[in-house]
């Protein structure tokens, strides 16, 4: 059938390299106003464009904790503070008595920054985000009072000079190119790591945290990244920042500034660069444009965020966003391919097995799991049926390392798998899907795929961020691989559209391709054929069976009989959290109890 592959060159070839050049025609417009302006030679509009590059030099840093990890900070206005005394104060000599040269006056400041963003950011790990927000404007306030307070270093009420930066980078446009330069870079490196599987992992956590923890997404190691990113970043801003305005005090640094930063990265878009980047410009510029307006300026901030939240809720980005304007075909088949699977699963491994002997977990009174025993063996589809509640989400909860049982050993060949660490079963192999699908909506299905694979890659956070070839090996692998991982899972012409317009039957399958990214040796699949057509059971049976012979064990809970029948080698029938009956598919299919309960005589 030529189903599966025709649509793949129609709806691929304009969306990929013309959707990635519609993205940098507005960046190559946005540089080429930046570089020719001082042609204009009016220094009034330099101002206001000098302080929009420091305004996105630190909203640069910022989208990638707000825009792209969701983590509501903001009081960001801090670094800024920080990074413009810590640069000031320096090259003024106001720290043991030596004049600091104001471009490593400015390092510093950006030390600084990088040093408490890490600080601010360490809540972000443990609180949930309306905790988080607080945390961050509670340091932004503290730390305006010690620049009020410590007189000696900061100058208190009266301020202190701002460095006056040497040639090549003078004040008037001089200065006016460094901080186009470093506004440009901000945006170079944030826009690296926002396209690397630092930035996809990233948008994980925001949208599908369990998804990425169950690829193998450390949390908080990619957070203090990216806070010592951002921090850094802002830092730099304020030492720009403290220049800029030749003299700084205290209230400069307003509360209005932090909910600029804040909302120039929502009316841009979540998860986009470009967006954020004009939202930051629109709202540096505006007030300018319509000074009687500047008293109402956070009255404004609010209606216009109103307004975004209601019309364009994707904001900005959403706007540019062409290739997802463009219908999508009515009647679309999902046709897995299995014969890709060996491509995609690489060699047989040696022959393992998962055990859990006597395993119990309650829930404050609930006995969701009690005194149970399962193998899941490779080679093997082992299913896990039972009504609901009766344990099974739960188990497969305690396999993936959610939950740690009350009693009981959960064993990897005769080792046993550690708890609370769930993004730590990736590197055992072990993928799962969803009961509800996980997924992240506002992505492409290729990049949703290629989140399963973030394990895999070998460039580091640095490298990626200043886009060395180990990233782009990265890169072109895995996208590679998700790729065939969509064609085994029969989505290949849907790789570049938005997840959260697919079908719900498409995102099982989505998920399917996302676990086969790790390459498991076992996976754990809750409920694939749930919502799916019969004809579509009947395929999404064909692949698990061929996923197992490719030596994965499979673990499926399922609700369906035919299909659980069909393809499993074993099956556990759960009740109440215990073991009802347990055998082959003939055994469980003339099991008294079973046949009386579930089955009907
Ligand atoms: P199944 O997947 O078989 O439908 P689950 O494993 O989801 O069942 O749930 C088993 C039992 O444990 C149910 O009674 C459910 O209400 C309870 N349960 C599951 N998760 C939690 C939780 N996080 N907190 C409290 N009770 C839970
Ligand atoms: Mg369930």
């Amino acid at each position: 059938m030529t189903d599966a592959t025709s649509p793949i060159s129609t709806a691929k070839a304009p969306a990929g390299w013309l959707g990635r050049l519609e993205g940098s025609w507005s960046w190559i417009a946005l540089g080429l106003v930046g570089l020719l302006l001082p042609l204009l030679d009016d220094s009034y509009f330099g101002v206001i464009a000098q302080r929009a590059y420091i305004y996105w030099i630190l909203s640069a840093g910022l989208n990638l904790v707000v825009g792209y990890a969701g983590q509501i900070a903001i009081g960001w206005v801090a670094m800024l503070t920080l990074g413009a005394y810590t640069t000031a104060a320096l090259a003024a000599g106001r720290v043991g008595g030596v004049e600091w040269h104001p471009y490593l006056a400015l390092i510093a400041g950006g030390a600084m920054g990088a040093v408490f963003g890490v600080i601010v950011g360490l809540p972000a790990l443990r609180l949930r985000t309306f905790y988080f927000a607080m945390t961050t404007l509670g340091f932004a306030t503290i730390v305006t009072q010690v620049a009020l307070a410590w007189k000696d270093v900061t100058g208190g009420g009266v301020g202190t000079p701002g460095p006056v930066f040497l040639w090549p980078f003078e004040p008037g446009w001089g200065f006016y190119y460094f901080c186009f330069l470093l506004a440009a870079l901000a945006t170079w490196i944030t826009a690296n790591i926002g396209s690397s599987r630092y930035g996809r992992a990233l948008v994980a956590i925001r949208d599908a945290e369990v998804a990425a923890e169950a690829s193998g997404i450390a949390k908080p190691k990619l957070l203090i990244l990216v806070f010592l990113l951002a921090g850094g970043l802002g830092g730099i801003a304020g030492g720009l920042f403290s220049s800029l305005q030749s003299y700084i005090t205290p209230d400069a640094f307003t509360f209005e500034m932090s909910v600029l930063f804040f909302i120039g990265i929502l009316i841009g878009g979540r998860g986009s660069i470009l967006g954020p980047a004009l939202g930051t410009i629109i709202l540096t510029v505006l007030p300018e444009f319509a000074a009687p307006l500047v008293q109402w300026s956070t009255f404004l901030y609010a209606a216009l965020l109103l307004v975004i939240v209601l019309v364009i809720p994707g904001g900005i980005a959403d706007l540019l966003d062409y290739k997802n304007r463009r219908p999508l075909e009515q009647h679309r088949e999902i046709v897995p391919r299995p014969e890709l699977l060996s491509r995609v699963l690489g060699a047989k491994g040696e022959p393992s097995a998962i055990r859990l002997a006597n395993i119990a977990l309650h829930f404050g009174g609930v006995r969701a799991i009690d005194g149970l025993d399962l193998e899941i063996r490779s080679g093997e589809v082992h299913g896990l049926i039972g009504p609901n509640g009766s344990g099974k989400t739960t188990t497969l909860n305690v396999i993936s390392g959610y939950y740690r049982p009350k009693t009981g050993s959960l064993k990897l060949d005769g080792a046993d798998l550690p708890f609370d660490k769930p993004h730590a079963r990736a590197g055992y192999r072990i993928a799962r899907t969803f009961q509800t699908p996980r997924l992240v909506g506002a992505a492409s299905v290729l990049a949703n795929v290629m989140i399963g694979g973030t394990v895999r890659g070998d460039g580091t956070f640095v490298e990626s961020m200043l886009s060395l070839p180990r990233h782009h090996n990265d890169e072109k692998q895995l996208k590679v691989a998700a790729l065939k991982a969509l064609a085994t899972v029969g989505l290949e012409s849907l790789a570049d559209v938005r997840a959260d317009r697919l079908q719900h039957s498409e995102l099982r399958f989505m998920e399917i391709a996302r676990a086969l990214m790790l390459r498991p040796a076992f996976m754990l699949l809750d409920e694939p054929a749930a919502g799916l057509s019969a004809e579509e059971i009947r395929r999404l049976g064909a692949l698990i069976k061929a996923i197992s012979r490719e030596g994965t064990g499979v673990l499926l809970v399922e609700h369906h009989a035919d299909l659980i029948f069909d393809i499993c080698d074993r099956v556990t029938v759960l009740n109440l959290g215990k073991t009802l009956a347990a055998g082959t598919p003939a055994e469980i299919r003339s099991h008294r109890e079973v046949v009386s309960a579930y089955l009907g005589a």
